[in-house]
């Protein structure tokens, strides 16, 4: 109760927040009846968008990335677009309260629509939004997502979307030669169908500048975020061997999921 109190006044928003997990607290079924609860952490363009989503489709979970909700509501000229357009376009992160509001909506609506479980991706990314989050679930599994700094500002740089269909591509070719005993590592682009060609735009926050002042806030802001799951043991560090020909198959087996697509796909 006490831990609860603490929490209480470190967010107003925190009752919502928590009734959004309210499948997920601790008067909720067991970790073995209901569906996985995980994090995927990891620098700017990474990759954490990429792999969340795959996983979220091959086992039936809801991905729900903040970022998204970040862009959405600066999309959509509400009262709070213009405060979050000039925080997201300098590489700033929103304030805690901001994003406990747009992530408990979230997971109220889709609670309302009968999804249970989720991938989290970019939450949380200070220790205060792990705490939070520790004191309303349990979170079964953290995934620390990991690549060169040289790749991550190259992968950002290239980064696209189609206006039209939403899909996510990536126009870098990465050739990093290996040195002083740190291994080489190539990557080839993911380029958009031709009928994507003409509607590609760029994310607002991926110029150099702004990529370079989001990897100094995770490094200062985030990072520790990954001591606080190490120490709970419920930290998987991955280190990306390549593009997704060569990561997907290794990380599914570092999931113990191998068989888990084999037979999913087997079955469709
Ligand atoms: P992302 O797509 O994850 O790179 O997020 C884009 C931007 O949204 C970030 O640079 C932040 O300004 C904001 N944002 C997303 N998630 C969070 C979070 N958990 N805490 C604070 N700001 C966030």
């Amino acid at each position: 109760m006490a831990a609860i109190t603490r929490l209480l006044k470190r967010t107003p928003s925190f009752y919502s927040f928590a009734r959004g997990f309210s499948s997920t607290n601790s008067h909720a079924p067991s970790r073995e009846n209901r569906n996985i609860q995980w994090v995927f952490l990891g620098c700017p363009g990474v990759g954490k968008g990429t792999y969340a989503s795959r996983l979220c489709n091959l086992l039936g979970v809801p991905h729900i990335a903040t970022g998204d909700l970040v862009r959405h509501e600066l999309a959509s000229n509400g009262p709070l677009s213009s405060q979050l357009s000039e925080i997201v376009n300098q590489g700033k992160l929103v304030s805690d309260e901001i994003i406990m509001n747009l992530l408990s909506k979230r997971l109220a609506d889709g609670e309302a629509k009968g999804e249970s479980g989720f991938i989290l991706d970019g939450f949380p990314r200070t220790i205060n939004q792990a705490e939070i989050l520790e004191g309303v679930a349990d979170i079964d599994l953290v995934v620390n997502l990991k690549l060169q700094e040289e790749a991550l500002l190259a992968k950002c740089l290239g980064r696209r979307t189609c206006s039209q269909c939403g899909g996510n591509f990536n126009v870098a070719s990465i050739n990093i030669k290996g040195e002083n005993g740190c291994p080489g590592m190539s990557m080839a682009p993911l380029l958009p169908p031709q009928h994507c060609m003409s509607k590609l735009i760029t994310r607002s926050d991926d110029t150099e500048p702004v990529v370079k002042e989001r990897l100094r806030i995770y490094n200062e802001l985030s990072q520790p975020v990954e001591g606080f799951y190490r120490s709970r043991g419920k930290l998987l560090e991955f280190e990306l061997p390549g593009g997704i020909p060569e990561s997907w198959p290794k990380l599914l087996q570092a999931l113990n999921l191998d068989d888990y697509e084999e037979k999913q796909s087997a079955a469709a």
